[in-house]
């Protein structure tokens, strides 16, 4: 059997790994287009901040580590055409311009998303710069340093986006945050949370404009100095602009079937529209298990997830894709928070009708002092008011609780309803907990609603 698996980031590592677990012997060709083998975006913040001192550190694999797996590595190779008929590949090696063409009995997907370039005028002014992948990891790190940067504009306040606001702020920069959407986080974090996360910011120097779309950036002499909205206009020094993804799946027009944004379609066995062709991570869509549909999902998790279970299907393994719910956690300065599936504020354009209570607390007893590690917490629970099931939840805190979102990410998943969670079993330890679990707490709150 020889794979062929397409770009070296998560799906793809983990699609190779999963191969080499499974038939160690299978023919593997692993092609990257870039000339670093599996930079993981996901330790951008850490490097940028100075916690991880060595940009190649982020990463999973080395070309020479895999090669010793008996895995074929081929870095500054791009794959610029398939033949599906034929089973082959076009590959351009772009270190000495020779192409070839490759043949395959499966092949995997995993060419991932760029940064969306916003279409306004100045858009391709010097200094506006994107957060992913390791070159934009080195010109940021530059920028981190670099005593004219005074001002720096963020277009976009997902979690990209707000990671790049912290990592300049705590660099000492004037930061603001522009979102088209009404609120910081929105997508992730209803407003009883996203009040206190924009006073947080607000408090190290970030501020917030949201409510206004970009209309421009412009410049000077080839660079940026400002940033118009419909509202304002801010100075700019250094443009992160973060304002969501685009698949990269130009090049797989006519090959397997895409929706109207460019991902690819998937069976749940990670097949695509073309049985011998498989696809993996940001450039495909999901099973959303709050509502049962496809979504996209940027997330590493489902990358790895869809990785590993294509390399099943692909050796003859029948696995499907089981269905997620978008599980993230993040910090903003002093504060964790995390959240899974549906929120208030995304309900309406998942076509979901929900129903939410919010519980706030401390996490430990009262008894137990802040400098013990006690602080508030902030939980919502996001259920169906119809019959109770599950459909999301979101929490905040100083102290970090955010792992109590996968507990409700097993709960979505399994389909459990807020009487499930309102008496399940969970510790307590009051150098942990309180008696009962914030998760408990809430799903008591709405079964009650309920009644
Ligand atoms: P990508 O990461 O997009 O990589 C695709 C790779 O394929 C690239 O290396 C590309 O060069 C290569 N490639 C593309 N086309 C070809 C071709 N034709 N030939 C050869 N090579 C090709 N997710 C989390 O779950 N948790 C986090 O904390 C988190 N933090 C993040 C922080 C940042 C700043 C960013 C940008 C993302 C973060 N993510 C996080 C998201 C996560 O990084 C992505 O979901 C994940 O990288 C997707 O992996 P992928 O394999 O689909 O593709």
């Amino acid at each position: 059997m020889k794979v062929i698996v397409v770009g070296s980031s998560h799906g793809g590592y983990e699609t190779v790994r999963g191969i080499l677990a499974d038939q160690p012997d299978a023919e593997i060709q692993w092609y990257e287009k870039g000339d670093f083998l599996s930079f993981l975006s996901c330790g951008m913040q850490l490097y940028l901040e100075g916690v991880v001192k060595d940009v190649n550190a982020v990463s999973y694999a080395t070309p020479a580590g895999m090669s010793a797996q008996g895995v074929h590595v081929y870095v500054e190779q791009e794959i610029t055409k398939i033949d599906p008929t034929h089973h082959t590949v076009h590959v351009v090696n772009h270190g000495n311009h020779v192409e070839r063409d490759e043949s395959y009995d499966k092949l995997v997907l995993s060419v991932g998303a760029v940064p969306f370039d916003l279409p306004v005028p100045g858009h391709d002014l010097k200094n506006i710069y994107a957060m992913r992948g390791r070159d934009w990891a080195i010109k940021l790190k530059a920028k981190t340093v670099d005593p004219t940067v005074k001002n720096v504009v963020v277009i976009g306040s997902g979690y990209i986006g707000i990671e790049a606001a912290e990592i300049f702020a705590k660099a000492g920069k004037q930061v603001t945050i522009v979102d088209m959407l009404p609120r910081l986080l929105s997508l992730y974090l209803d407003e009883e949370f996203t009040t206190t996360l924009t006073k947080e910011l607000a408090a190290h120097g970030v501020q917030a404009a949201v409510g206004q779309g970009v209309k421009a950036f412009n410049g000077q002499d080839g660079h940026v100095i400002s940033v118009s909205t419909e509202k304002g206009t801010f100075p700019a020094d250094l443009v992160v602009s973060a304002a969501g993804i685009q698949a990269n799946t130009e090049m797989l027009k006519g090959v397997v079937d895409l929706d109207d944004h460019g991902l690819i379609k998937t069976n749940d066995y990670l097949q695509t529209s073309n049985p011998d062709i498989y696809a993996v991570g940001d450039a495909t869509l999901v099973p959303f298990a709050p509502n049962g549909r496809t979504n996209r999902i940027a997330l590493a998790t489902n990358a790895r997830r869809q990785g590993r279970i294509a390399a099943k299907n692909l050796l003859g393994t029948k696995m499907a894709m089981p269905a997620v719910s978008g599980s993230s956690a993040l910090s903003v300065f002093d504060y964790h928070f995390a959240s899974t599936g549906v929120k208030a504020g995304t309900a309406e354009k998942l076509g979901v009708t929900c129903a939410s209570v919010l519980v706030t607390d401390t996490v430990r007893p009262a008894f137990v002092p802040a400098d013990a590690g006690n602080a508030k917490v902030w939980f919502k629970l996001t259920y169906d008011p119809k019959d109770g099931r599950i459909l999301g939840a979101q929490i905040m805190s100083k102290v970090d609780v955010t792992a109590n979102i996968n507990t409700i990410s097993l709960a979505i998943q399994a389909k459990l309803t807020v009487a499930d969670l309102a008496y399940a079993d969970f510790f307590f330890q009051p150098g942990y907990d309180r008696p009962w679990n914030i998760m408990n707490v809430a799903a008591q709150k709405a079964v009650k609603a309920l009644e």
